[in-house]
This record gives structure tokens, sequence and C-alpha cells, in this order.
């Protein structure tokens, strides 16, 4: 990540966890600090509607070996 001050590259001095995590960045080139924050992309909403699909799919195929044989 760079620094949004000079564009410079930083480092980071420290870290809160937990389901989305903090950090504190320090530009090597001006000093200035800065936090970040990383999270989750999919959260557990998107999963059980990711399983859901899979189950009515997993149906239709059954469905459809039925129709064939
Ligand atoms: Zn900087």
């Amino acid at each position: 990540m760079m620094c949004p001050k000079c564009a410079g590259k930083t480092s980071v001095i420290g870290s809160v966890g937990g389901l989305v995590r903090e950090r504190l960045r320090r530009c090597t080139k001006c000093g200035y600090v800065f936090p970040t924050i990383e999270a989750i992309k999919f959260d557990v909403f998107w999963k059980e509607y990711l399983r859901d699909i899979s189950e009515i799919n997993k149906k239709d195929f059954e469905k459809r070996d039925k129709q064939d044989g």
C-alpha cells in the first residue's frame, strides 16, 4: 500500500485483529501514519446464498437424470 500523501512506500507498524483487521501504516518517505482495513469480501449471507443455489442445481440435475433414463 502506498502513502496517500506522497505515494511513497509504507510499512505496517501495528494491527488489530478480528473479522475486520485494522492496520496502522507509516510512510517510510514522509513519516505519515494512516490506518487501513482488511475485511472478508464474501460474508456469511453470501455463502448461504451460494449453498442454496447449489442445492437447487443439484435437484435440477436429479430431475434431468430421471427424464433421460
Ligand atoms: Zn508519504
